[in-house]
């Protein structure tokens, strides 16, 4: 499997559901069905096609990702934006593919509620922009996760939104399950139901797809737990596992105020240097090409009006640069917390003697030592402060204070 969809390891169907609409999609609103259908997506009344009925069309406006944590809910709503955004229907290499998957694409809106729920007023402006046309291409793309903390009246605007579609824009939702949302708004979305994939699923791309020994791919699958671009990562980039060695120091070394403060610097540098290393791979070329968009080297009458054009486009570039570098850095801090707050959950089964897989099989040793040293009342502090840290984070916080406040707590716990 290549392209976009290529990260869905064990969700067959799902790929096969969302490869069919994809394919669908591509010839725009009034493009499929066949040539000459009206431009209104799914063929029937307000957009939607009833169940049941025979000219199911394989697109629709409203799409509803559920499953699990984990299971990679909005990793299959972003290949599947990334499918609808591409000009050859989710290439997985080409500038629009790259710019979904860095977020980046001006035609797909990321919304993920801030706080703990998304209010009216945020969900009334986004059904406004949301209905703009297209900058580029056929769709406009509204990708909003965790659409279960929506508040009443949110759900209420979102449901108008989805009632009454922009001919051109798609929303594909997140939730854990479709009972998360209100029967109204899930009655008017497809819903697509991914699995946990199992670690050998993930270990069995990585081992064909990637030829990754089988011991290794399958370690890098379970400490991924089921994503499969991280795992392989794990498995390639002794970078990431070092910075992965690097976070899983925390639990055995924070045992007092001093180390508890040196590791809390040491993770939040460690997540700035990983994202200064994404994001430095996407400026470079994107201040690249604007410079080319302005004709900057080129000479004759207008060259020097349209130098000045782009002092202001430039500054806007690098607006959005930066506002993607805060949310790269917060993201990578977020993923070093989930890997210390699964760590503790492996000490946690530990503990518990649970038969389960663990994630951390690879790190058997410290596991049994720390379940063997502390009790499960302080294992389950340590994991509430864990994730205590990643919901502050989204707020404002300065990341180091934040940081700071989860390593004292560990150690004190
Ligand atoms: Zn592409």
């Amino acid at each position: 499997m290549t392209g976009v969809f290529a990260d869905l390891a064990g969700q067959d169907a799902v790929v096969a559901q969302l490869s069919k609409a994809a394919a669908a999609a591509q010839g725009g609103p009034g493009g499929y069905g066949g040539a000459g259908s009206p431009p209104v997506i799914g063929g029937g009344l307000g957009g939607v096609v009833p169940p049941g009925q025979a000219q199911h069309s394989a697109m629709t406006h409203a799409w509803l990702f559920t499953g699990p944590p984990g299971s990679g809910r909005s990793v299959a709503a972003r290949s599947f934006a990334a499918a609808l955004l591409c000009p050859s229907g989710g290439c997985g290499d080409c500038a629009s593919c790259r710019q979904v998957q860095a977020g980046t694409h001006a035609d797909l809106m990321l919304i993920r509620p801030e706080g703990l729920s998304y209010g009216v007023k945020q969900t009334r402006d986004l059904v406004l922009r949301a209905a703009g046309a297209p900058t580029g291409g056929r769709w406009r793309v509204v990708l909003f996760e965790d659409a279960d903390r929506c508040t009443e009246q949110a759900a209420n605007a979102l449901l108008k939104a989805i009632e009454e579609p922009a001919p051109r824009t798609v929303w594909l939702l997140c939730a854990p399950s479709a009972e998360d949302l209100v029967p109204t708004i899930r009655s008017r979305c497809r819903v697509v139901t991914l699995v946990v994939p199992a670690s050998s699923a993930v270990a069995n791309v990585l081992v064909t797809r990637d030829g990754i020994d089988p011991a290794r791919a399958l370690a890098a699958a379970r400490a991924a737990q089921g994503h499969v671009g991280r795992a392989r990562r794990l498995a390639v980039d002794p970078s990431a596992a070092a910075r992965r060695a690097d976070v899983l120091r925390v639990p055995l070394e924070a045992t007092s105020l001093g180390p508890a403060l040196a590791l809390a610097a040491s993770l939040v540098k460690t997540a700035e240097e990983e994202a200064k290393a994404v994001t430095e791979e996407l400026d470079e070329p994107e201040r690249d090409s604007l410079r080319k968009a302005f004709g900057e080297g080129s000479t004759g009458k207008g060259v020097a009006k349209a130098m000045r054009g782009m002092a202001g486009a430039m500054k806007d570039l690098e607006d959005r640069q930066k506002s993607r570098a805060t949310r790269v850095k917060r993201d990578t801090l977020d993923q070093a917390l989930l890997d210390l707050a699964v760590f503790y959950r492996d000490v946690l089964m530990v503990q518990l003697g649970a038969d389960v897989e663990l994630a951390n099989a690879d790190r058997d040793a410290d596991l049994r030592r720390l379940a063997a040293a502390t009790s499960p009342e302080s294992t389950l502090r340590r994991i509430q402060a864990v994730m205590r840290c990643r919901d502050r984070l989204p707020l404002n916080v300065a990341p180091l204070l934040a940081v700071e406040e989860m390593t004292l707590s560990l150690a004190e716990a």
